[in-house]
């Protein structure tokens, strides 16, 4: 008997054994880091000339991979391979299915901190946040896994006397995973294996910063006996191979979380039919957010400061969920912002190999570069207090930043910055701050600091996003516990890790019969 979903726990590194472990296996992956890696097609390992170097954003000089690069040849390889591997993968039946993911989160569970040490190289992870990008994948598993197998049963249909009704799912056909860098584990393992558990077949095309993770988890599943061909594993520029593949007239659903920008040019290449495509493809597209954190004048100051430091700052912002505003109500605007200033300076920015780390670095140059670009739009549209710097040359390092007195429709009020800058908003009472949370294209997260009853029910209703949360950073969504996806711009509101989230990848059929 199969026990009922639970989080995963996350890692206490205040214990010195977890902390040992943790070195331990940060030590493993630096003797492993700089190899070579394959495409994997049909179980097919092909090298390409061109590659992927990954390198770590903490120590630019140091390679993680260098991975091989699709083109459209490869590509095409990849969609023929996925579509002959469905027609035997969609018949494996759904509990079958369901037990390749428990036996990868039993594998994953089992070299947890191997695989977290890599999100701390290759995605410039501190240790706590690479444990729980790693919990989460491992979450996902557990999760799909049954939640495929509660979707298998019988279908309660209202009785007809002199038929036999029956209704039940079946796959979609071949999909395309084009997953983000910021939880190049969880959210790459969670898109892949919500899509095959239901018995389509995939082309993976990880993030270009973060090849090698998803490298990694491709072994976990051969090493799970997954059959060839049911995930093809094709790094290579969105740019380059990503049109190719949507526009595919095989390719039956893309899935994608990213940035609002390629997320809409998907769906709307999804939306032309290509010559001999047969069915409308389905498009699930998880975007970016601009995410408000409140502070009502009835609040605990101290808790809302500090959710307003690890919402702002925790993985250098770069979280869909991250939370870049700071709306706080005039009465007690300076108290917040200097506590949270206050709070700021003590942040230890640097390489996140070291433990005591709370802000590393920012993914790469072109993110940096974007960072501080926006950073100097904010010297002329706020007041800065905070950071405004990029950090040590070594790696990828941009400096908390905050900006105080910020105009909500400044463009850093605006636009999704995806780095380590909150903007300081002052609100007159909670409706305008309700208003401004609501004014932009956005609606991913949001959080809510008050000791007030009817403001907090009055944000229940009116703060127009995904997730909310009330007396509580804007972070962190719990597969199972806060199903996740956002409204607007923010994407489709797909609803990761949560019941209705399956459904995108299948179709329903219905079957009577005369009795
Ligand atoms: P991105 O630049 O949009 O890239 C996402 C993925 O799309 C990557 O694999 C990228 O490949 C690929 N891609 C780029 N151009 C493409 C094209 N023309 N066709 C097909 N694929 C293409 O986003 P990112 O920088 O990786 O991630 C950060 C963004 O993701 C932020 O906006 C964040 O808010 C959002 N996000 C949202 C959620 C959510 O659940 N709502 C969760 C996490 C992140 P390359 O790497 O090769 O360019």
């Amino acid at each position: 008997m199969l026990e009922a979903f639970r989080p995963e726990p996350f890692t206490n590194f205040q214990d010195e054994q977890n902390r040992a472990a943790f070195q331990a296996a940060l030590k493993k992956v630096e003797e492993e880091l700089g190899k070579d890696y394959p495409l994997i097609i049909g179980g097919e390992r092909i090298t390409t000339e061109q590659k992927i170097v990954s390198v770590n954003p903490s120590k630019k000089a140091e390679v993680v991979g260098r991975v091989s690069k699709a083109d459209q040849a490869l590509a095409e390889k990849a969609i023929q391979t996925a579509a002959r591997t469905f027609e035997e993968w969609k018949r494996v039946p759904a509990e079958a299915r369901a037990r390749y993911l428990f036996k990868v989160a039993a594998l994953l569970r089992r070299r947890k901190h191997e695989f977290s040490a890599w999100l701390v190289k290759e995605a410039g992870k501190s240790w706590v946040e690479a444990d729980a990008d790693t919990a989460e994948a491992i979450d996902f598993l557990e999760y799909y896994g049954r939640d495929m197998i509660r979707l298998a049963q019988p279908q309660e249909l209202t009785r007809l006397p002199g038929e036999d009704n029956e209704a039940f799912y079946i796959p979609l056909g071949v999909g395309i995973v084009i997953p983000p860098w910021n939880f190049p584990l969880a959210i790459m393992c969670g898109m892949t294996v919500s899509s095959i558990v239901t018995g389509n077949t995939v082309v993976l095309k990880p993030a270009s910063a973060t090849p090698v993770i998803a490298y990694k988890f491709m072994e976990l599943l051969e090493e799970a006996g997954l059959p060839a061909g049911v995930v093809n594993y094709l790094p290579g520029s969105g740019a380059e191979v990503g049109d190719y593949l949507v526009e595919h007239p095989q390719t039956r659903f893309i899935t994608f979380t990213g940035s609002r920008d390629v997320g809409l040019r998907i769906n709307e290449l999804a939306a032309k039919r290509s010559d001999k495509q047969k069915w409308i493809k389905r498009v699930v597209a998880e975007m970016g957010g601009k995410n408000a954190v409140i502070v009502d004048k009835e609040a605990d100051l101290e808790a809302a400061a500090q959710g307003i430091v690890v919402s702002a700052f925790g993985f250098s912002g770069q979280k869909c969920s991250a939370g870049s505003r700071a709306i706080v109500l005039e009465e007690v605007y300076d108290r917040v912002l200097e506590l949270v200033v206050e709070k700021t300076k003590q942040l230890k920015v640097g390489d996140v190999s070291n433990p005591d780390v709370f802000t590393g670095p920012v993914i790469d140059e072109a993110a940096q570069n974007k960072i501080l670009e926006y950073i100097e739009i904010g010297k002329q549209e706020g007041r800065l207090l905070v950071g405004g710097e990029k950090g040590s040359d070594e790696g990828f390092f941009v400096q908390p930043t905050i900006f105080a007195d910020v105009d909500p429709n400044a463009r850093i009020a605006q636009e999704e910055i995806f780095g380590p800058v909150v903007a300081f908003i002052k609100a007159k009472d909670f409706d305008h701050a309700l208003e401004i949370a609501n004014n932009t294209e956005y609606g991913l997260t949001g959080s809510v600091y008050s000791r007030n009853r009817f403001n907090l029910e009055k944000a229940r209703e009116e703060f127009y996003v995904g997730n909310l949360y009330f007396n509580r950073k804007s972070t962190g969504a719990i597969v199972g516990v806060h199903p996740f996806g956002g409204f607007n711009m923010s994407g489709t509101n797909a609803k990761t890790g949560d019941q209705d989230y399956l459904l995108n990848f299948l179709l329903k059929k219905a079957v009577s019969e005369v009795l």
